[in-house]
């Protein structure tokens, strides 16, 4: 079968009009970040984010004139909803991300040179604190000496910059590769900081993955013992699909004692399951109330079953969380209590924790060497 070359495939996109214009997409310059990798082709179509919608026809149109050429085997084209966000700057964002979709052989699952462990912290839904657990995991994890990132895939919200006190935007040191941003001792890349939050996106599903992966392999996290990563709530197809294009060491899932009673915590593990990444345990999120005034523990769900349901399902219980105003106060202001009030309950509750889950992981990385992420496909 003989090679296809880019020219070709610009040729055939040539044909395919945008209907707004009445000019073909090449000659408006929509088509940016064509890969052409043996058989499989991978383009963006750069589009205005009020039409995402409407432009579906457009982007089959334009897969379809590329697949129906000789010698494609694959095309995978996305739409874009922005251009990347500063000329000269790393060239990030959607559009860049979008391009890279493509590389359908790309590098896949493989472990990233000069990290040792990656680890997941999902829910079953949104609002039960993983962001808030994956903050202070992360620190807890950096307190015992080890270099330690945060990847913040929550891309619909992520709370990290929040979280760590960290504003502005990434550097590049060669237009290409981004510096991770830091603060107290931790690495840190987050969708928060290459797209302003008010920012409409239109996410679909490659565009998230290659998003993902950007944001995974194009950082300059140098060495790493572990990287902590803060899913996207919930346990669909996304969700799925991520834990299985990051090669991911083991998963923790934060559950609420309603969410446990829900039967959320159980999804959860189902779905690392599936993708064959080992659960480390289970952290109960909310499970006292301390009031403020006077420290009274109030039980206000059901106390002890996360434990109970745990043992059932034949995860580890890593540990519970009080519903705290300490932990609410010092989360949303940047200053998280691991680091702000190191010697409180709160932050030796994240101690304890964060010693467990590294103990989990050094057996895990000792026993298996560095993990490849599950090869599923997903429809
Ligand atoms: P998620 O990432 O699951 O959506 P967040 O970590 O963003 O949840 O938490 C939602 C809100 O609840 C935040 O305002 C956070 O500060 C607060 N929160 C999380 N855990 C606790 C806790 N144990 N005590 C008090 N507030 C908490």
């Amino acid at each position: 079968m003989s090679a296809i070359s880019e020219a070709a495939v610009l040729e055939a996109l040539k044909t395919v009009k945008d209907p707004a214009k009445g000019q073909d997409i090449v000659s408006l310059g929509m088509v940016s970040g064509l890969i052409v990798k043996d058989g499989n082709v991978g383009f963006a179509i750069e589009v205005d984010p009020r039409q995402g919608a409407a432009m579906e026809p457009l982007r089959k149109a334009a897969e379809k004139v590329v697949h129906d050429l000789p010698g494609v085997t694959s095309v995978t084209a996305v739409l874009t909803a922005e251009r990347a966000p500063q000329a000269g700057a790393a060239k990030t964002g959607a559009a860049q991300a979008a391009g890279q979709a493509g590389a359908a052989k790309g590098p896949g699952g493989t472990m990233i040179p000069g990290i040792r462990s990656i680890v997941a912290v999902a829910s079953g839904k949104g609002g039960v604190g993983k962001s808030t657990v994956t903050t202070n995991l992360a620190l807890a994890l950096a307190r015992l000496g080890l270099k330690v990132g945060v990847l913040d895939a929550d891309i619909y919200g992520p709370s990290q910059p929040r979280m760590l006190g960290i504003a502005g935007r990434p550097t590049s040191p060669d237009g290409k590769r981004l510096n991770p941003m830091e603060n107290y001792g931790l690495k840190c890349m987050s969708m928060g900081f290459l797209v302003a939050e008010d920012t409409p996106m239109i996410w679909r599903g490659p565009m998230v993955q290659s998003a993902l992966q950007q944001m995974l392999r194009d950082v300059e996290w140098g060495e790493l013992d572990i990287l902590v990563v803060d899913m996207p709530p919930g346990t669909g197809d996304a969700q799925l699909t991520m834990a299985q294009q990051v090669p991911l060491t083991g998963a923790v899932i934060v559950s609420t004692p309603q969410d446990i009673a829900l039967l959320d915590a159980r999804k959860g593990l189902n779905m690392f399951r599936k993708v064959d990444v080992p659960v480390l345990g289970i952290v109960e999120n909310m499970s006292v109330f301390v009031c403020p005034n006077c420290g009274h523990e109030s039980h206000i769900f059901s106390h002890g079953g996360a434990r109970r349901e745990a043992e059932r399902l034949g995860m580890e219980f890593l540990g519970e969380l009080p519903l705290d105003i300490e932990i609410r106060e010092t989360s949303d202001s940047g200053r998280p209590v691991t680091v702000s009030r190191p010697d409180s309950p709160n932050a030796q509750a994240f101690g304890a924790i964060a010693a467990r889950v590294w103990e989990k992981v050094s057996q895990q990385i000792g026993a298996g060497g560095a993990r490849q992420a599950p090869k599923i496909v997903m429809q």
